[in-house]
Formats: structure tokens, C-alpha cells, sequence
């Protein structure tokens, strides 16, 4: 699955840690010279310096951040693929007892974020010529569970961005994929219960969550298909998970 054309470039969103850094590492190991963005920026330095990449801070929520990762990454020369992965969850509260800010969190980060970044970068995506949008949304984009309306709602409306872009783009050079996982360990469940680490490790107990690697291993597969193949929509959980808010735990 090597990217035949070794000059194309990749910018992945949220690459200092889990579903992001494990594109960033596939992707580079395709042959893409990958750009990564986060706001931890020693953390993605490390990454780009492995895999022979670039790294500019970035944070979604914040225009002027933005503007300047792809003012930087543009002047480089022109991008291929954009992987909107940045996001995430904050709290698990019943809409009753819902905190806003968590819920300003969510909306800013994944949705918002990622309009930010496709609106910014669909200009150097179009003129590539064979553009490409993958979409990390999640199972909560599909359906709802109780106490998750904040994370559910955010993740229907990024979808929704990003499924509208589909017909809208239709003659465009840019294929676009929405990726919906399931269960997937990487730090989501810590920035969720912020921080503690016994409430994010019971979210995996007793099921064999997917890895970071799995994602990505989808993500270079959809990155590396010929320009006519477009993706429209993968959905991947655990065996163990038949949707967003239904596991079935060994004991
Ligand atoms: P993660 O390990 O917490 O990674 C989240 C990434 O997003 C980090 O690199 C973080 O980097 C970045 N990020 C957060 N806020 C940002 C901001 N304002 N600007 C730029 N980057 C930001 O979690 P993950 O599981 O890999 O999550 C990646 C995506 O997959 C998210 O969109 C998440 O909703 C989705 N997803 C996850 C699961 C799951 O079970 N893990 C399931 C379905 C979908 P910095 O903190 O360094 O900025």
C-alpha cells in the first residue's frame, strides 16, 4: 500500500497521541511527507523528527492558530490529504445536569475545529488535484446513550459537515471519508473524566478495545486507493460492541 507519488503531503490533526499519531506514523511509512498539528507541540516535534516530518503547533479552536499552520504548511508546497482527527469528549452527565463548558469544549474541538481546518484547506486540496478529507467522527455520530448528548450532538454535527461537503465538492478533485470507530483505547477517556485514570480504565474493562493502530491502518488503506475510489463511510468497532452505548463485558 506505498504511495506511489513520494512528493504528496499529509496533514494530520490531533498527532501528538492516539488515533492521530498512529496516522501520522502510517502515512509517513506510505511515503506522504506528513504535517502534524496539536497544541502540544514538544510531543509532535519528537513524532515528526521519527518519521521525517513537520510539525507546527496548532489549535482547531482558535482561528489565528489555524490560519498560521496552513499559511506555514501551504508555503511548503501542495497538500494531498487532510485527516480531521483532532477531538475528543469532556464529562458524562445527563443533559439535566449538563455543564456548558464541556459542552463548548466538544462543540469547538470537533466541530468547529474541523470546519476551520476543511474551510482553510479546501482551496490547497482542490488544487492539488487529487485531494483527499478523511473524517474521524465516531460511533456517536451514528446513534446516542444516556449522559453522552454533548459528545453525541457534536459528533452528529461533524458529520454532518463533513457528509455535506460530499455533494457540494462533487466535480472537485477530492474524495472524502468518514471514519465512525467504536471503542478505541488511546488517552479519549482520560481528557473525558479529565484525568482520572481508574475512570478512564473502566470504560475498557472486561472488552478488547481496538488500538490507535487500527484506525490507522484503515486511514492508509483509504490514502493509498486510486484517485476514481472514494470511501464514503467506514464504521469499525470492537467485536464486542454492537453500538455507541451497548458492550458486552467478559467478567
Ligand atoms: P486522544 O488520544 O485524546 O487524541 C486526541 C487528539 O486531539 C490529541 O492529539 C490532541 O492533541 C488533539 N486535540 C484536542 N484538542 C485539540 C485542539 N483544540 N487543537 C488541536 N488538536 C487538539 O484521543 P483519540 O481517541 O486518538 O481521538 C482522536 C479522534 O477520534 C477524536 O476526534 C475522537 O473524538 C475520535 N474517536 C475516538 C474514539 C475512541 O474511543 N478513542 C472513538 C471514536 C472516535 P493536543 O492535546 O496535543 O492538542
Amino acid at each position: 500500500m506505498a504511495n506511489t507519488d513520494a512528493s504528496k503531503t499529509a496533514v494530520v490533526t490531533g498527532a501528538s497521541s492516539g488515533i492521530g499519531e498512529a496516522c501520522a506514523r502510517t502515512l509517513a511509512a506510505q511515503g506522504f511527507h506528513v504535517v502534524l498539528g496539536a497544541r502540544r507541540v514538544e510531543r509532535i516535534e519528537a513524532i515528526a523528527q521519527e518519521i521525517g516530518g513537520t510539525a507546527h503547533q496548532l489549535d482547531v479552536t482558535d482561528e489565528a492558530s489555524v490560519d498560521a499552520f496552513v499559511a506555514a504548511t501551504t508555503a511548503a508546497g501542495p497538500v494531498h490529504v487532510l485527516i480531521n482527527n483532532a477531538g475528543g469528549a469532556k464529562g458524562f452527565a445527563p443533559v439535566l445536569e449538563a455543564d456548558l463548558d464541556d459542552w463548548r469544549w466538544m462543540w469547538e474541538t470537533n466541530v468547529l475545529g474541523t470546519l476551520r481546518m476543511t474551510k482553510s484547506l479546501l482551496p490547497a486540496l482542490i488544487d492539488s488535484g487529487d485531494g483527499l478529507i478523511v473524517t474521524v467522527t465516531s460511533v456517536a455520530a451514528l446513534g446516542h446513550y444516556d449522559n453522552g448528548a454533548g459528545y453525541t450532538s457534536a459528533k452528529h454535527a461533524q458529520a454532518l459537515l463533513h457528509r455535506t461537503l460530499r455533494g457540494e465538492l462533487l466535480g472537485k478533485p477530492v474524495r472524502l471519508t468518514e471514519i465512525c470507530p467504536g471503542m478505541v483505547e488511546t488517552e479519549f477517556s482520560l481528557v473525558r473524566f479529565d484525568g482520572d485514570a481508574q475512570r478512564a480504565a473502566d470504560v475498557y474493562a472486561g472488552v478488547t478495545p481496538l488500538i490507535a493502530d487500527d484506525i490507522a491502518e484503515i486511514v492508509g488503506f483509504v490514502a493509498t486507493r486510486p484517485p476514481h475510489v472514494n470511501l464514503d463511510q467506514i464504521i469499525v468497532k470492537p467485536r464486542d460492541q454492537a453500538d455507541a452505548g451497548r458492550v458486552h463485558r467478559q467478567h
